[in-house]
């Protein structure tokens, strides 16, 4: 990490507002064309660090692990070293890609399922008409399958959004990013379906009031079972030093 950043459980969190952050990957990663490999966490990411050392070692080549996820920034202001703000995974990306759209960078997307896939991709076609779309895949497709990092070597995109869901994007972006020779990778998780329409985004309320999490678990309610961690999370948190 080479950002001023916060540590929670030992996952350091980079404490810049999204603004920032969007700044800083133009300047110092696009513009130079340097690698960068950014991860969206939440408490799960954070918990799933504990039980699977692989993960952890992921996680340790991350450039950005950006908190997204309320229950993050409520465990650094319980140990007070409060982070500067929550910076959700979809509004990054939407900031990523309208940066591509001013500078026409080239974009990669890799994830969701196909008929969710094509539809985020006529609608980024058309949110973001000048970012030149250099190949998409679906997220279905085997490990072993280098099909489409061939691709992403031929085609150089500057930015290659990865949705397998956590924690396959992000072993996926630590085993196939060497192979680039430029780009910021991101985990966005769910966010192609929200880009597709398939899945809506809370309401601005619901945001505000940082229920966001709650409103997703009413969609999929079968979620449910991922939240269990949020108290052990805290618990461990609370019993952390530092
Ligand atoms: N996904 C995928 N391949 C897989 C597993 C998931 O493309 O092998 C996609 C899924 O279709 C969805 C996204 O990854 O578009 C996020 O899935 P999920 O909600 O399970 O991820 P999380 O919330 O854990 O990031």
């Amino acid at each position: 990490m080479k950002n001023e950043s916060i540590h929670i459980l030992n996952i350091p969190f980079v404490n810049q507002t999204k603004d920032e952050i969007v700044h800083d990957l133009y300047n110092q990663y696009l513009k130079e064309e340097k690698k960068a490999f950014i991860v969206t966490a939440n408490p799960e990411i954070v918990m799933r660090a504990r039980q699977d050392t692989d993960f952890l070692y992921t996680l340790s080549k991350a450039d950005y692990i950006v908190p997204d996820g309320i229950g993050v920034v409520i465990a650094s202001r319980l140990k007070k070293q409060p982070l500067i703000e929550r910076v959700p995974g979809f509004e990054l990306m939407e900031d990523l890609l309208s940066l591509s759209d001013e500078h026409r960078l080239r974009v990669y997307i890799v994830g969701a399922k196909p008929e969710v896939l094509d539809q985020a991709v006529s609608n980024v076609k058309r949110t973001y008409p000048n970012l030149l779309l250099v190949g998409y895949h679906h997220g279905y497709f085997d490990d072993h399958d280098d099909t489409i990092i061939q691709e992403i070597e031929t085609q150089e995109p500057d930015l290659v959004l990865v949705a397998l869901g956590c924690p396959r994007q992000e072993k996926w972006i630590k085993e196939n990013m060497p192979r680039a020779h430029k780009g910021v990778f991101i985990g966005v998780g769910g966010s192609i379906d929200i880009l597709a329409g398939h899945l809506k985004r809370a309401p601005v309320i619901w945001q505000k009031i940082h229920l966001e999490w709650f409103y997703r678990l009413l969609q999929q309610p079968s979620r449910w079972r991922r939240m269990v961690v949020l108290p052990q999370f805290i618990i461990q948190v609370l019993k952390s030093k530092g």
